[in-house]
């Protein structure tokens, strides 16, 4: 059997499904055809138990620096849209109180520095102090015998935003809304994994699996890590190598804390710092981590990726002199021990207690528990000309009929603008239209909304809060 479509997207995660349902409903081309390897959507990175289920905004994520907050706003605020145009409150997005948390003197001038530079952009932004703390997050705040924790802290954050996504159901919402578009023809094919991608001589390419055999003018691959695995095997990216990082997370037996708390990110870490987040999908929960192990595979919980995780290594000078520089860091090397022991049964929870104490100074062995089965795998893209790991995501858009996307970290929150920019790829390549007023009405925000407050106030606030810091530190020595 052969099908023909004008696109055929390869991977049905949350990447795959964001740029289907924007082909659908913004452009005028006629078939899509989605083709996934397992039995449903999303049952990899985009499930909901894989990963922290946080839309990154760029406000507390304290490694992105202001030009990239104002990327990632404009792609994230893309997804609160798509939500909330189809109704999706408390079923696939949520609002949770989140914060940045900074402890210890170096982190909260930090902290009150980056408040003062990011609240033109995020006006809802607010700072809070010890006192008020207490009252919003008080796990943050006591230890187990109900002492004040002796550093100073303080948290910039925001009570009232969309903040959290159930990105596997997100992507089931947008396969059945693009299947809805009356004139575009949209399939899914489950259970067929793409083995083989060939050029066809006249036009377009064909695509094989096991059973079937399909044809598209245009492909773009949203495989995940083996998004690398197909482009390699057909000649594209050999400038890139893929270092596939799990991340698990521990899971603890009640609620507590009110909302997400991030702690500040060290700049030398290519991975997210440690978090806790209110689970949506285990009662809200707390959920910590995720952590960061290099894994010999590309999929997490599944057989049979050991041999496909060499393929996309493809180890040589390149690789280990990328490798050689993150490891001869002792910070990233204690950090990747670390981790690395975190995944040990029976040490690992204990080790853990150490660094979760960070966020919640009480926390017990007996609050928690390794989240079994939680967890993916982030394929980080290793840059072989400049050997060095590329922190965000990476696209390989070869010109010629054909995109291959590596998604790690914060890839489902960019999932509509990553698909946006293929989207524009795919109509000048294929002589289509891309109805964008349309899609900027329906999916992008306005500017910047107004401050909240005049600047001058929030200077004050926040010279107010160092000053009672360094009244409290005389008053202490
Ligand atoms: C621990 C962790 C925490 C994270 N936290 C966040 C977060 O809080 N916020 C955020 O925005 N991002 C987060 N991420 C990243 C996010 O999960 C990913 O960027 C996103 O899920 C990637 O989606 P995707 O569709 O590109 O890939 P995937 O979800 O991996 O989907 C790829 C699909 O391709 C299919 N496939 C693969 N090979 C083939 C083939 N040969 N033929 C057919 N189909 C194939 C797979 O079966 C799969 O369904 C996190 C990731 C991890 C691991």
């Amino acid at each position: 059997m052969s099908h023909h479509y004008d696109v055929v997207i390869v991977g049905a995660g949350i990447s795959g499904a964001a740029l289907a349902y924007e082909l659908a409903r913004y452009t005028n081309i006629e078939s899509i055809g989605i083709i996934e390897k397992y039995e449903d959507i999303a049952t990899l990175n985009s499930k909901g138990t894989s990963n922290s289920q946080t839309i990154h905004v760029g406000d507390i994520e304290t490694n992105y620096t202001l030009p990239k907050a104002a990327i990632t706003k404009r792609t994230a605020k893309m997804v609160e849209k798509y939500c909330l145009a189809h109704s999706y409150e408390n079923e696939i997005i949520f609002s949770h109180q989140k914060m940045a948390l900074g402890v210890g003197d170096d982190e909260v001038e930090f902290l009150l520095q980056r408040y003062e530079e990011f609240s033109e952009l995020f006006p809802y932004l607010e700072v809070w102090d010890k006192e008020t703390l207490k009252i919003l997050e008080p796990r943050v705040v006591y230890d187990a015998n109900g002492n004040e924790r002796p550093e100073n802290i303080v948290a910039i954050g925001t009570k009232d935003q969309w903040t959290t996504v159930d990105y596997g159901k997100m992507a089931k919402s947008l396969i059945d809304n693009a299947k809805k578009e009356p004139n575009t023809r949209v399939d899914l094919f489950v259970n067929e994994q793409v083995l083989t991608i060939e050029k066809n001589t006249t036009r377009g390419y064909t695509l094989h699996t096991k059973e079937k055999t399909f044809t598209a003018d245009f492909i773009v691959v949203n495989a995940g890590a083996h998004s690398l695995f197909l482009a390699h095997a057909m000649g594209y990216g050999q400038e890139y190598a893929c270092l596939p990082m799990a991340g698990s997370f521990y899971l603890t037996t009640q609620k507590l804390l009110n909302g997400k708390v991030y702690m500040i990110q060290n700049p030398k870490l290519p991975f997210a710092a440690l978090h806790g987040d209110p689970d949506i999908l285990a009662e809200g929960n707390t959920r910590f981590g995720p952590t960061a192990l290099m894994l010999p595979k590309l999929e997490r919980y599944k057989n049979g990726t050991y041999l496909d995780f060499w393929k996309t290594l493809r180890l040589d000078s390149n690789v280990v002199s990328a490798l050689w520089k993150l490891l001869k860091d002792s910070e990233i090397r204690n950090y990747i021990l670390r981790n690395f022991i975190f995944e040990v049964p029976f040490f690992g929870k204990r080790f853990f207690l150490h660094d979760a104490r960070k966020i919640v100074p009480s926390l017990q062995l007996h609050e928690y528990e390794y989240a079994q089965g939680f967890g993916g795998v982030r394929p980080q893209v290793i840059d072989k000309k400049q050997r060095k790991l590329i922190l965000g995501e990476a696209s390989i858009n070869t010109g010629e009929g054909i995109i291959f996307n590596m998604t790690p970290s914060p890839g489902a929150t960019s999932c509509l603008g990553n698909a946006q920019r293929d989207l524009k790829s795919i109509v000048n390549y294929l002589g289509k239209t891309f109805d964008e007023q349309r899609f900027n009405d329906e999916l992008t925000d306005g500017e910047y909304c107004a401050l909240k407050e005049p600047i001058e106030l929030q200077k004050q606030r926040v010279n107010k809060i160092r000053e009672a810091m360094h009244a409290h530190e005389k008053e202490y020595y």
